[in-house]
């Protein structure tokens, strides 16, 4: 693997983390303690992973327009002294990301086309998506929403009943999407309100929530959570987001399960990334990691092709031979369909593996 400018030769002494200090981190915090805990800096974020700012590149400021933000209970699962790790790697910013690359640009969803009003983006035939809120509790360097214009898509009462309006008034909708920014990081009593007033909405009938708080912050499903979002007609499905089998430890199974026994479906969306996930091995541990959770895989994406992450990219295709490996060693259930997204399309491209 060609190394990007961040790697440090592993012959470098790194320094550990002090145990008392991760001692500290590991107890437990609520989910709202966690997040305004969120490491915001780089040198930081080395020191508790037991790396040195001395032994990287400077971070062209650049990258950093898409800040780093990172919650402990992640970093707590990055192993110490790896600056490869490949958990640090999806929330490093690297110089790398300055560098603009043909064919990498702001919108490569075309987002912008298909935002009727703020807080609605509906290209999915059938199918809408709600922006609940524009923050994260993690941000991943290769987000495909690293620029999107999140304050024009302000979160508030008065946009959430007119996006209620929308709904109703279209009888083609049968699904309505919770996506962000990471909708979890809404209050329990907000879902609760939305999530009612979404069932009153009688054509619709599935809801669903794309969220990566359960496995960055698992202490994100609280009871109140699970009474928001069951103990109504809708069907719900949750599709984390999940890379890499090591994202997937006890504190997330067990926030997981209460979900299951709720009969929400979970679901896996994964990205395939250069360096991270991009060997048959380990999408092979990964589904299984899930399943092991009560997670299903559910998509692989290629990278989409937003300006700043194009040092993830890996070509279609390598990623659907990559899939036929994996499909040659699990059974079909546990094997992510592999996807890409093209604007202007009504639903997401299926890519056939290679065998
Ligand atoms: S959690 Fe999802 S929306 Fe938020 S930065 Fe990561 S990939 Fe993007």
């Amino acid at each position: 693997m060609k190394k990007i400018s961040v790697i440090i030769p592993k012959s470098v002494p790194v320094l550990h983390p002090d145990s008392d200090t991760r001692e500290k981190e590991k107890r437990p915090r609520s989910w709202q303690a966690e997040l305004s805990h969120a490491v915001t800096d780089v040198a930081e974020l080395l020191r508790l992973t037991g790396n040195r700012i001395e032994d990287i590149l400077p971070v062209n400021p650049k990258a950093l327009q898409f800040p780093l933000r990172v919650p402990h209970p992640y970093i707590q699962r990055i192993v110490p002294g790896d600056i490869n790790d490949p958990l640090l790697r999806q929330v490093l910013p690297v110089s790398l990301e300055a560098e603009q690359k043909p064919g990498y640009i702001t919108d490569p969803l075309d987002e912008a086309s298909t935002n009727p009003q703020p807080g609605i983006i509906h290209k999915y035939a059938g199918r809408v998506l709600l922006i609940l809120t524009g923050s994260c509790a993690i941000n991943c360097r290769y987000c495909f929403r690293r620029h999107f214009a999140y304050k024009e898509n302000r979160n508030s009462k008065k946009q959430w009943l007119r996006a209620l309006d929308y709904i109703r008034n279209d009888q083609s909708i049968t699904e309505v999407i919770y996506s962000g920014g990471d909708p979890l990081l809404n209050s329990d009593k907000n879902l609760d309100y939305l999530t009612r007033a979404i069932a009153d909405i009688s054509h619709v009938k599935r809801l669903r929530i794309h969220t990566r708080l359960p496995v960055v912050i698992p202490q994100r499903i609280t009871p109140g959570l699970l009474k928001s979002l069951a103990g109504n007609r809708l069907k719900i499905a949750m599709v984390v987001h999940i890379n890499h089998h090591n994202e997937i430890d006890k504190r997330v199974k067990t926030a997981l399960k209460p979900l299951r026994d709720h009969d929400i479906t979970l679901l896996n969306q994964s990205v395939l990334l250069k360096g991270i996930n991009d060997r048959a091995a380990l999408l092979t541990r990964l589904s299984e990691a899930l399943y092991d959770a009560g997670v299903l895989p559910y998509y692989l994406h290629l990278l989409d092709k937003v300006d700043g992450a194009a040092h993830f990219d890996i070509s279609q295709t390598e990623a659907q031979k990559l899939v036929g490996r994996i499909a040659a060693n699990l059974p079909g259930y546990l094997v992510p369909k592999l996807v890409t997204e093209t604007p202007g399309q009504v639903a997401k491209t299926p890519l056939l593996p290679i065998l």
